[in-house]
């Protein structure tokens, strides 16, 4: 077999050993089980009733358009998909993969899809080649109907015995998250930015990730042997078996490397000079819970709660969200936890949200955060009462994200009152102070940080959205990924000027982005006055050995040096010594 590299963009670290799985967006949800000889005819069964539905709701749909006198052109698609459904490639064909891979259903549409997918990708004939969203078309109406099906009898899945390491064109926050119950070994995927929310979420999960391969999904086959070196950002496509070899005891060696540090977990946190640090983590689900008093944190700096509104076409309820919060916060044992406002739009949408329909030409820069949340009071209403009434059950702090303009706040403000004016009618308890955060994210908050310190109880950077505003980058999108520098000396400068106006002001200040948990960013972060830092619970050690062994005055004198350059060789000697 032959041996071969690819590199990409670094995710997360560590390294994995498995075997290649290879999913596209549509089927993300696609379990893959095996059935037992005797079941094969009954998955095979299940298929073909599947396809029958499938055809039936087509025809309805045609006549339907022919009712509504649709254009011409809807009743040729919907043709065209009746036609394929009756080809032998859709009709037959997953009925052989069945038998041939005693595989489930959905298992064997995801690999006829993969398959015909192919085919029409190579096709001269762009009419042709556009055909395979056709077949994309076709084959997600059967997953729906056979996992619609299905769902409530799918056991947890056992792709196979080995570590399964997921080869994907793009996968979305949602996707990963499906994915967090799975145990995957890594991830890779052709598109994505480093610091997507793809990636953050797959950092989480304490995996090695890589994203911008450009070519994974093409050139790894089903069942390729792969080695996934996160660090060094490189996969290695049916390693030789001494690569194999000298890669199981890097494997290792990390591994004691992480048991040891597990010795720190106990240990204050404060610099050699003996300043304390607080070290917060950042989370998606309450679950997450168990990684945080693992790791042995203060508490949670940023619960991102918008992962509760995904992957759903409704909106959680209070009494539903109120029970996440709860469990968060009985998960963390009474530590403090900070729950930010839904961050829906941009990456992360929100199924079934027809409000607002129309595709955003630019949608980091549209109705995201707490544009969304102000633009759907109601919903933002129902999530502020759950949150108050969290707050009756342990410290809980409110955070709101992509704050811009002091206007957003007042209206936030009021909304707030509003809630728990709501709670107050209906005699529901909540805490007599729930102290309200914003999020530090776009340059216009951060150059107006004292202005925002004035209302609020404390602040919290965002470097993820900071980065991507200040320079122009769109997080997610690879082919800029290059210039997203957190390293930029105007992104220092702003960071060093964003810490420094809110501690004069005394408004506690903390950063959640992905730079908190960089230990090469610890010392940059120390010298420009930061005392609480928020991370993937698999950093905080790390980052807590590091502050362990730094010194916060010399790390304020290169801090200063770096500001007041403009030269960029001293930068990067500064830059250097300051990690030195
Ligand atoms: C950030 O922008 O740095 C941040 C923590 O928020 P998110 O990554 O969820 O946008
Ligand atoms: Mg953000």
């Amino acid at each position: 077999m032959v041996s071969f590299s690819l590199h990409g963009v670094g995710g997360a670290g560590g390294i994995a050993i498995g075997r290649a799985h290879k999913v596209s967006h549509v089927v993300n949800e696609v379990v893959h089980y095996t059935v037992s000889a005797p079941q094969i005819a009954a998955e095979i069964a299940r298929y073909k009733t599947a396809l029958k539905r499938v055809s039936e709701e087509l025809e309805t749909l045609r006549k339907q358009a022919e009712n509504m006198q649709a254009p011409g052109e809807l009743a040729a698609i919907l043709e065209v998909h009746s036609l394929m459904l009756q080809d032998s490639s859709v009709a037959e064909q997953p009925c052989e993969l069945i038998e041939q891979h005693a595989c489930n259903a959905e298992w064997a549409v995801s690999l006829q899809m993969q398959a015909l997918v192919e085919k029409f990708e190579v096709m001269e004939d762009p009419y042709l080649r556009e055909r395979k969203a056709d077949v994309l078309h076709v084959c997600e109406h059967l997953l729906k109907a056979l996992v619609g099906e299905a769902r409530e009898k799918l056991a947890i899945p056992s792709i196979s015995s080995e570590k399964t390491i997921l080869v994907a064109y793009d996968l979305s926050p949602a996707d990963v998250l499906h994915f967090k119950s799975n145990a995957y070994a890594a991830f890779l995927t052709d598109m994505g930015g480093v610091n997507s929310h793809t990636a953050i979420v797959a950092r989480s999960m304490g995996i090695p990730a890589i994203v911008a391969l450009h070519n994974a999904r093409r050139l790894i086959q089903e069942g390729d042997s792969l080695i996934v070196d996160g660090a060094a950002q490189v996969v290695i496509v049916n390693p030789d078996r001494e690569v194999l070899a000298e890669y199981r005891l890097r494997q290792s060696a990390l591994e004691l490397d992480r048991q040891k540090l597990k010795r720190l977990r106990t240990a204050p946190c404060a610099s050699l000079d003996g300043i304390s640090i607080s070290m917060l983590t950042n989370v998606e689900l309450p679950q997450d819970a168990v990684e945080v008093i693992e790791s042995g944190a203060d508490g949670v700096g940023l619960f991102r709660s918008e992962f509760l509104f995904l992957n759903r076409p409704d909106w959680p309820s209070e009494e539903e969200q109120l029970e996440s919060y709860i469990s968060l916060l009985n998960g963390v044992k009474g530590k403090p936890v900070t729950i930010r406002t839904f961050d829906l739009g941009a990456d992360k949408q929100k199924e079934g949200w027809s409000k607002h329909t129309r595709v955003a030409p630019n949608p980091a820069l549209g109705l995201r955060a707490v544009r969304f949340s102000l633009a759907e009071p109601l919903v933002f209403l129902t999530q502020l009462r759950a949150i108050l009434r969290a707050s009756a059950y342990g410290p809980v702090q409110i955070l709101i994200p992509m704050i811009s303009h002091i206007n957003e706040l007042h209206q936030v403000m009021q909304l707030i009152e509003r809630a728990k004016q709501q709670l107050t009618k209906r005699e529901m308890p909540f805490a007599d102070k729930v102290p309200l955060g914003g999020m530090i994210e776009v340059p216009a908050a951060a150059m107006l940080t004292h202005v925002f310190a004035k209302y609020l109880d404390f602040l919290s950077i965002g470097t993820n959205d900071l980065i991507q505003y200040t320079l122009a980058i769109d997080r997610t999108d690879e082919a800029v990924s290059y210039l997203y520098d957190p390293m930029h000396p105007a992104i220092v400068r702003l960071l060093t000027q964003t810490i420094r106006q809110s501690t004069k002001a005394g408004v506690p200040i903390s950063v959640c982005g992905e730079m908190a948990g960089d230990i090469n960013m610890t010392r940059l972060f120390l010298g420009m006055g930061l005392r609480s830092f928020s991370m993937q619970p698999a950093q905080i050690l790390p980052v807590k050995q590091r502050i362990l062994t730094s010194e916060v005055k010399e790390a304020q004198e290169w801090v200063n040096r770096l500001n007041r350059t403009d030269d960029p060789a001293k930068f990067a000697m500064y830059a250097e010594r300051l990690n030195a």
